[in-house]
């Protein structure tokens, strides 16, 4: 097991630079996440820490040792794709054998290792067939046993979940969720799902072109974003974002008027400096923090569009006066049946112009 430290970290590809100088502290035995929008970097940065793509710039350490200029074999790492590169001649047993066998590892404990993969991943009954013979889910799992049976200090998974359905996927999700709770192994996961990073990590990282927005515990990103992009990517279905103008302050704090609601009010506490009266703000409204009319500070007049009926709640999709689209969690019994209704805003977060929190 190990810590993984990333020090002012940059890649360049030619003149373009995709990894703008990174830094995270990995604990011994944690789950962290790196997630973000298509060609966020976050791949680029897990192979930097395998040893798959040099580093332009800054540190990277592993077990506190500098593993810049460490081959990937070298660093006590293992990795499992998206693709699960697997060897289609070989059984499954060969599958995960066959690093060990290379390396001249002595049989009986390469025989140990390869047992307690299948038993940790239950494959037992696996053993002797080929990749081809294998459904996607125990594909993947064959793939998690070559990992483990190199006994890594620090597991890093790319996308392992990306070819799987949707049912395959959330089992997959709790597999992996209980590997890292059986071995307790450092493990490091990229994805652009929020959901998998929600539900796995321990930490999340989220990148957005080549920066990191901010990194924290799930439900800290959820319920305290340090910006719009933060906040719009951390939850399902998304924040709403509702434009808003401030129009002065009072004993509460600073008071937003909503675009195209005159007398819609919202009064929110800041303990930072407030932007000037007149000044463009966004409203962050998440769908569970629609009340009824009354029950926030807040009403507001919304058309419903589509109503998604989930079983125990339910979604309706509506469109402000404005024009902004907004999506209002409800519980199924509570669904009314008016197109046009009134809803409160329980609690809300505010951003400038630039989608940065105001706090
Ligand atoms: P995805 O989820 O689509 O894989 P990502 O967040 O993992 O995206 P990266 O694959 O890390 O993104 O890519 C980051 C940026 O670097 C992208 O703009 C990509 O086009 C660029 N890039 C990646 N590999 C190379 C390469 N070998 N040569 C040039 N540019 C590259």
């Amino acid at each position: 097991m190990a810590t993984v430290t990333l020090n002012n970290v940059v890649k360049r590809f030619g003149v373009f630079e995709v990894v703008h100088g990174a830094n995270i502290d990995i604990k011994d035995g944690e789950f962290v996440v790196f997630v973000g929008p298509s060609g966020c970097g976050k791949s680029t940065l897990l192979r930097m820490i395998a040893g798959l793509e040099d580093i332009s710039g800054g540190e990277i350490a592993i077990g506190g040792k500098l593993v810049n200029d460490i081959e990937p074999a070298d660093r006590g790492i293992a990795m499992v794709f998206q693709s699960y590169a697997l060897y289609p001649h070989m059984s499954v047993e060969q599958n995960l054998s066959f690093g060990l066998r290379m390396t001249g590892n002595p049989t009986a404990d390469t025989d140990r290792r390869v047992n307690r993969a299948a038993e940790i991943l239950r494959i037992n009954e696996l053993m002797k067939r080929r990749p081809r013979q294998l459904s996607g889910g125990q594909r993947q799992r064959v793939a998690i046993g070559r990992a483990i049976v190199r006994e890594p200090q620090v597991f890093l998974f790319d996308e392992p979940l990306s070819n799987l359905d949707a049912e395959l996927r959330v089992q997959m999700r709790v597999e992996i969720s209980r590997l890292h709770k059986e071995l307790g192994t450092t493990m490091i996961y990229v994805t652009h799902d929020q959901t998998e990073a929600m539900t796995l990590a321990d930490r999340i990282v989220v990148m957005r072109a080549g920066h990191i927005e901010q990194i924290g515990r799930p439900l800290d990103l959820y319920d305290d974003p340090d910006n719009q992009f933060v906040a719009g990517f951390v939850g399902s279905p998304k924040m709403n974002f509702i434009n808003g103008r401030i129009v002065g302050r009072d004993a509460h704090g600073v008071v937003v008027e909503l675009a195209g609601q005159e007398k819609t009010r919202i009064a929110q506490p800041l303990t930072g400096a407030a932007p000037e009266a007149g000044s463009k703000v966004i409203v962050g409204v998440r769908p569970e923090h629609f009340g009824g009319a009354g029950e926030g500070d807040t009403d507001l007049v919304v058309r419903i569009d589509v109503v998604e009926h989930l079983g125990g709640t339910s979604f309706l999709y509506a469109r402000t006066a404005h024009g902004e689209d907004v999506v209002i969690q409800r519980d199924a019994a509570k669904v009314p049946d008016a197109s046009e209704i009134t809803v409160s805003i329980r609690k809300s977060y505010l951003f400038d112009e630039r989608g940065l929190r105001l706090r």
